[in-house]
């Protein structure tokens, strides 16, 4: 959920930018019934899925020392896929166990290439000179050597579960998203994106069940994680979008400081963001008794006990600095100032 400074990577960006192929751009998008929704475009990706997964089986593996950690899926796979299957994640927990999802460049390079080849059934372009991920040998080896196994064991629980989890967070989406992320844009001092910002849902994610990753601004969210269900499925969208507009708040959270002599306090911009994302998506389910199961909406922050375990001086700040600036009772800089004054 937290965001990396990704500023000294735009060769490496433009690199895999050259490298995304024309079938990028015809990915199997998933929308609501109803067609395209605004702000957001929701995608259910093999590769992403797959990818995720063994990242997330090679953590496991290397936190129990080897010990298998019982994935339902060893039980049907072929002793061909469990091969492939064990290869791959070895593979993980050599190259990627120990790199992070979210600040680790070349995790993020990854994600993002996985992310646009969803429309190809390979990533080495032998079939298909489209279908040529350009990953480095031996992973794309590992990565279609898994698939099989992958495909015929687990995907198809997965893509259901990103299916639902997107099925449930469209209608919202579709009716308040625009006006959320005006508001939002309005609230920093900034503008929404123009193009609408790509979330790929997966069952897997980070260990915080979302993340964002910049240049470009792309959003991984799990669809099983239980923090991520129901009503919070749209507070977690608009946090981590906002991960892509929060550069003023962060700007201005750092001005202060430095006129003021403080050091900067850690995550405070973070704690602000989920205040914000929470406060704002709160009046949507207001009074909402019909169809929602949590009328009376309780901020991620909050049910999560965020602010309990981190951030209790941060919540007692921004409740009460920074809860009139979006009250309109008070101005951006004024809120900031305050809230830094006060530290
Ligand atoms: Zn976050």
């Amino acid at each position: 959920m937290r965001r990396p400074t990704l500023a000294p990577l735009a060769l490496l960006l433009l690199t895999a930018a050259f490298l995304r192929p024309l079938s990028a751009w015809a990915a199997p998008q998933i929308d609501s019934q109803y067609g395209p929704l605004p702000v957001f475009e929701l995608h259910s990706g093999f590769w992403i899925n797959l990818h995720h997964t063994l990242y997330q089986q090679a953590k496991q593996r290397r936190d129990t020392k080897g010990i298998p950690a019982g994935a339902p899926a060893a039980a049907r796979r072929t002793k061909t896929e469990q091969l492939a299957w064990d290869a791959a994640v070895s593979y993980y927990v050599a190259n990627y166990a120990d790199k992070d999802l979210l600040f680790n460049t070349e995790m993020s390079l990854l994600k993002n290439q996985l992310g646009d080849f969803e429309g190809c059934d390979e990533l080495s372009g032998v079939r298909q000179k489209t279908c040529d991920a350009g990953l480095p040998q031996k992973l794309t080896q590992i990565l279609e050597a898994a698939a099989p196994g992958y495909r015929a064991h687990e995907w198809s629980d997965h893509d259901r579960a990103n299916r639902r989890w997107i099925a449930q967070v469209a209608p919202l989406v579709r009716e308040q998203g625009l006006g959320l992320s005006e508001r939002l844009a309005d609230i920093y001092q900034t503008r929404w994106p123009t193009e609408k910002i790509r979330v790929d849902v997966s069952a897997y994610a980070n260990s915080q069940g979302a993340y964002t990753t910049l240049g470009p601004l792309r959003v991984v969210i799990s669809s099983t994680d239980p923090r991520n269900q129901g009503s919070a499925a749209l507070e977690i969208l608009f946090h981590e979008a906002s991960h892509g507009i929060a550069e003023p708040v962060q700007q201005a959270i750092i001005r202060e400081c430095r006129q003021r002599d403080k050091a900067i306090p850690r995550d405070l911009w973070h704690a602000l963001l989920f205040y914000t994302t929470g406060e704002v998506v709160k009046p949507v389910f207001a009074g909402q008794t019909i169809g929602s199961p949590d009328p009376q909406y309780t901020p991620y922050a909050v049910r999560e006990r965020l602010y309990q375990r981190d951030w209790d001086d941060y919540l007692k700040l921004l409740t009460r600095f920074w809860q009139p600036y979006l009250d309109g009772r008070s101005t951006f800089d004024d809120a900031i100032a305050r809230m830094v004054s006060a530290l």
